[in-house]
């Protein structure tokens, strides 16, 4: 299988900190890459930089046929916006708190992006969203505004959202962190679903017992380089001292 995704050499640094300093990781399609670490070791930075929200100083990030050298961009202004555009249309992204639109009801914000950046048919766009509330557990609820849900219910739009725009990959960046404990499971359960369903998925995710169950890769980010890395066995027997001690750190408060 060759990789969906692929980062060389990554590095960001922002202004004499170097958060990135050489990251190297690829990811299968259809896999689940678990993405750890401090806070503050630049995990954040990694997943933006895969949707070049940020822009990586030097290095390689590859999204199936969409690729760019960050360590030798292309010169020409239209042609670096270009290939941004095209690397962006990629991913998804969801974030701690769902940034949904207030004061569009939930198949508005679900078919604001298809229709008016991919100009993609209404009635397409609609059915589409549709399928996707089904898959996230909210069919019937597509005429509510997102005041009008609970925090987890507001995520799992966030996550049908960025899914509505067809991307290859779906990047969640601690997608539960921001809610309620009993709210947490929930949104689990949707993502499980998604992993079940061969997305391609990566995640920052502090719930180390879920991780474990859909982790196909476990990259742990220390020291702005991956420290360690490995299947789901990283969550459970570590071999770098850094990376028990985080999870151990973890586990306590969890
Ligand atoms: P994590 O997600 O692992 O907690 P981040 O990627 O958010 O880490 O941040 C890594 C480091 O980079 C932190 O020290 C953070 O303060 C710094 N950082 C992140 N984004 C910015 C920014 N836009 N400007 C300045 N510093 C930043
Ligand atoms: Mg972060």
């Amino acid at each position: 299988m060759t990789d969906l995704i692929e980062v060389r050499g990554l590095e960001k640094s922002f202004g004499d900190q170097q958060v990135l300093q050489g990251v190297d990781f690829t990811a299968a399609s259809g896999t689940v890459t678990v993405l750890l670490g401090p806070s503050g070791s630049g995990k954040t930075t990694v997943l933006r930089s895969l949707n070049v929200l940020e822009a990586p100083d030097a290095g390689l990030v590859r999204i199936s046929d969409a690729s760019i050298d960050f360590t030798a961009p292309p010169t020409e202004k239209a042609a670096y916006r270009q290939a941004i555009r095209a690397l962006r249309a990629r991913s998804g992204m969801v974030f701690q708190s769902h940034n949904l639109f207030p004061h569009r009801t939930v198949l508005g914000n679900l078919i604001e992006g298809p229709v008016q950046v991919q100009g993609r048919d209404v009635e397409e766009a609609t059915a589409s969203a549709r399928a996707l509330l089904d898959q996230v557990g909210l069919a019937g609820r597509e005429d509510a505004y997102p005041s009008q849900l609970s925090g987890g219910q507001q995520q799992r739009v966030g996550i049908a959202r960025a899914l509505a725009l067809k991307p290859e990959v779906l990047l969640l960046d601690e997608p539960t962190s921001a809610l309620d404990p009993e709210l947490v499971g929930e949104v689990l359960a949707v993502i499980r679903d998604l992993a079940s369903e061969n997305w391609t998925l990566m995640i920052v995710t502090h719930e180390v017992r879920f991780a474990r169950d859909v982790a196909d890769q476990v990259l742990f980010l220390d020291g702005g380089v991956v420290a360690e890395r490995g299947g789901a066995e990283v969550l459970t027997d570590p071999r770098e001292e850094r990376t028990q001690r985080f999870l151990a750190r973890v586990l306590d408060a969890g």
